[in-house]
């Protein structure tokens, strides 16, 4: 995104600035840049903030320090958005069709020794990418209404439903506690990684919440695996089926196989491919002895 544009710094800005600061800073001893933090669009998990998201936002986030890749470490804590609002881009439109708006701040860093680095970056236009981390308390399902993680929304977001996408709703921030330059932004357009885990149990800690976040992330993974694995073990096994002429059509077959798990399939798929190597005569010389060994211990296999 449009990011880390340099800017000339007034009188407002400098009074901004120096209310965070321990003695009173001059144009001269800050560099100031304006960063997008985010937008009102949907993102690739399908989700997106609403325009009053936003607008809770920029209050939320005024004070907070930028940092490296989200490693919230006091020396890492580079620069202080001292001003933050929404901007509305009354022309253009999100991809569900509202005013698209963007969440802009003012950040500042004192100059300095150690500042010199990142500031050469910022010049130059290196450190685009920014990513923000906040809580939000609510996804709403676009479709239903339901927050998605509270209540029984049987939506997927991503799936259409009567033409319509399914996406969250982002709702209700509670907190603003970072930003960051980072190079994989989670958000198209500015990059949004967000956290949910006050939404779940104020007792766990952003540490716990964040392991527990990436080990769900894994299970959720491997379960997805799990089900492509399965459709197409279906499918095998409805092929298999036709190809060794058990004699029920493939509608009727793909209805009777599907409440059947990996192991069950697999087995069903050793039947059928057993039935067409008897029915198939011509076969390599190694698949011979094994064929006839099947004629003689599964004589009379039937379905
Ligand atoms: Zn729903």
């Amino acid at each position: 995104m449009n990011n880390n544009v340099s800017q000339t710094l007034g009188s407002e800005d400098l009074e901004l600035i120096n209310k965070y600061a321990r003695k009173t800073l001059t144009a001269d001893d800050v560099y100031t840049f304006s960063v997008v933090l985010c937008d009102n669009d949907a993102d690739r998990d399908f989700e997106y903030f609403t325009r009053d998201t936003l607008v809770k936002l920029s209050q939320m986030y005024v004070g907070v320090t930028g940092i490296y890749d989200h490693d919230a470490k006091t020396e890492n804590q580079v620069a202080r958005i001292y001003a933050c609002k929404v901007e509305d881009f009354p022309e253009k439109t999100t991809k569900y069709g509202e005013m698209y708006s963007r969440l802009t701040a003012k950040a500042y860093i004192p100059v300095c020794e150690a500042s010199k680095e990142l500031i050469d970056m910022l010049d130059s236009g290196i450190k685009k990418e920014v990513s923000v981390g906040c809580c939000i308390d609510k996804c709403e399902c676009s479709i239903c209404g339901t927050d998605m993680r509270r209540g029984n929304c049987t939506h997927q977001k991503g799936s259409v439903y009567g033409g319509e996408v399914c996406l969250g709703v982002l709702k209700d921030p509670t907190d603003a506690y970072e930003w960051s330059f980072t190079a994989v932004p989670a958000q198209k357009n500015a990059g949004v990684i967000k956290s949910f885990y006050q939404a779940y149990d104020d007792s766990v800690s952003r540490e716990e919440y964040t392991k527990l976040k990436k080990y769900t992330e894994e299970l959720e993974k491997r379960a997805d695996e799990g089900e492509r694995y399965k459709s197409y073990l279906r499918l095998e096994v409805v092929k298999s089926g036709i190809t060794a002429q058990i004699g029920i059509e493939a509608k009727l077959l793909e209805s009777m196989v599907k409440g059947l798990n990996i192991d069950e399939l697999l087995k069903l798929k050793k039947c059928f491919d057993k039935k067409t190597c008897e029915l198939l005569p011509v076969r390599p010389q190694t698949y011979k002895a094994e064929i006839s060994s099947i004629r003689q211990t599964n004589e009379g296999f039937s379905i």
